[in-house]
């Protein structure tokens, strides 16, 4: 039970190690894949943005190069229709000798310019989403003011702007302009970054994008999904464990089944090569002692009558005992053919057998009880029983005084089953010995095969019966034999 449990243990601890361990790689695999989306979006912006900005400084170089004559505001000078070509330029400014910059901040770009030879911003303000560059060039100077927001290329751009979680940002000089909000996360899993400035000298804008991970976009369904597949696969494998256990052990209670049969067959051919041992000794005694009451001159023909019909009949009792050898093993869990059996004649078949035991130890046995007494048994095993038991007591006999040499035969019902009782006045049964005497190869006697009454008890209960010994209050031992009774439904 305890060795279970522990089984049981290492499989739920060794299920949970697999099952996190796959979420976790299914995680880090979503994570992975979300990260490389970002930065692959990232660099998309980075150049987008890239293209748009360094255009202002070939817009620049252009309106140096031409210096087209400055005309009133919305007459359709080339400088003034820039805008409508390109809607994040706000507007364009000039300055030359004549005419000097409105804002001595474009004045500064310009000497900025001027020094370092490319387009220069001017002081800015990102916040205002807008930013001015100039360009410093003889006779005049050209300035443009761009919109940040109609800056971005919304058509090429690879993300919605309204719903993507990704933020973009340009940042200059510790100014930001938001160029996407993105859905940034508090109590996040993970944060991607990516930082890059933009491919202009002159507009060193840095292009920031963010994306956080919260835990409410781990891929809990595939990770859960995963999780039911560790659990249901270790289910199966432990059941067809289990099954393979119980077919091993089914096989090995079969096998055990098998030797305990072939044990009791052996124990059988045992049981039988002692039962016939005793009716054969009785042939050749009865056939020996006949051939000597023939050869006397006159013959004693009617003793030798009598140890012939004595002869025979033990040769049938052996003749049985092979046939039910015969039948219990072509049959071996039949038990016997069971029909109604008067057992007080069974006694008496057994008492004609043994009679020259009898009178061989002075013993004249006592028949009490019924006259008649009907039982559920099979007659040649029922015989056998009898037969042991008697012949049990006679040897006991043998132990006491002829004249103390007692033997009664009770035959009685008691409750549903008849029962016979073989008593005897011998030695009785002693306390040790008393608890094995069914086991197989029990005896106390010299020579005994201590098969006979182990044989007789599972005869007993293979009808359904039992067997039992006992030593009687008056001395000597008492051996009840009790089987169903015929007319009793059950
Ligand atoms: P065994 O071949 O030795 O007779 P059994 O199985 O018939 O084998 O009997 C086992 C033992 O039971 C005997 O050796 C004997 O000690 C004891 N026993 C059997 N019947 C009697 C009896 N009527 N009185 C006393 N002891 C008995």
């Amino acid at each position: 039970m305890r060795q279970s449990w522990r089984f049981s243990g290492w499989w739920v601890v060794g299920g949970a190690v697999i099952a996190l361990a796959g979420a976790a790689a299914i995680a880090r695999q979503s994570l992975d894949q979300q990260r490389a989306l970002f930065e692959t979006d990232a660099r998309i912006v980075h150049r987008l943005l890239s293209q748009q900005v360094v255009q202002h400084d070939a817009i620049l170089a252009t309106l140096a190069l031409l210096q087209p004559a400055p005309v009133a505001i919305g007459t359709g000078s080339p400088e003034q229709r820039l805008p409508a070509l390109y809607p994040r330029i706000l507007s364009v400014q000039r300055s030359d000798a004549a005419t000097p910059w409105p804002d001595p901040a474009l004045a500064e770009a310009e000497r900025l310019s001027r020094l370092s030879g490319r387009a220069a911003l001017a002081p800015l303000d990102l916040s205002s989403g807008r930013y001015r560059l100039v360009l410093a060039s003889a006779p005049a100077s050209y300035a443009l003011t761009i919109d940040l927001q109609a800056l971005v290329p919304w058509t090429e751009w690879p993300m919605v702007a309204e719903t993507s979680a990704v933020r973009v940002e340009l940042v200059h000089a510790g100014q930001r302009h938001v160029v996407q909000p993105g859905r940034l996360q508090s109590g996040t899993a993970s944060r991607f970054e990516f930082h890059k400035v933009v491919a202009a000298e002159s507009q060193p804008f840095d292009v920031v994008a963010t994306q956080t991970v919260g835990w409410r976009q781990w891929p809990w369904a595939r990770m859960l999904a995963w999780t039911l597949a560790v659990v249901a696969l270790l289910a199966a494998v432990r059941h067809l464990q289990r099954q393979r256990l119980a077919r091993r052990r089914a096989e090995e209670l079969l096998r055990l089944g098998q030797v305990a049969r072939l044990n009791t067959l052996g124990e059988l051919a045992a049981g039988m090569a002692h039962e016939l041992n005793q009716p054969l000794t009785a042939v050749l005694a009865n056939t020996q002692a006949a051939q000597r009451l023939l050869d006397d001159d006159p013959p004693e023909l009617a003793t030798a009558r009598g140890a012939m019909a004595q002869a025979a009949a033990q040769a049938r009792r052996a003749a049985e005992v092979v046939g039910r050898l015969r039948r219990a093993v072509e049959r071996p869990d039949s038990g016997g053919q069971r029909q109604t059996v008067d057992a007080v004649e069974a006694v008496r078949r057994a008492l004609y057998l043994l009679e020259p035991e009898c009178q061989r130890r002075s013993v004249a046995p006592v028949l009490e009880g019924l006259p008649v007494l009907s039982v559920m048994a099979d007659p040649v095993a029922l015989d056998q029983i009898v037969h042991n038991l008697i012949l049990n007591a006679l040897q006991a006999l043998e132990q006491v005084p002829a004249a103390q040499r007692r033997l009664t035969l009770t035959l009685r019902t008691v409750a549903d089953d008849g029962e016979l009782a073989v008593a005897d006045s011998g030695p009785g049964i002693a306390p040790d010995v008393l608890p094995r005497l069914f086991e197989p190869f029990f005896s106390t006697r010299e020579g005994g095969l201590g098969l006979g009454l182990s044989l007789c008890e599972t005869l007993a209960s293979g009808m359904g019966g039992s067997l039992s010994a006992a030593n009687a209050a008056t001395g000597g031992a008492v051996f009840r034999l009790r089987l169903p009774l015929a007319n009793n439904p059950a």
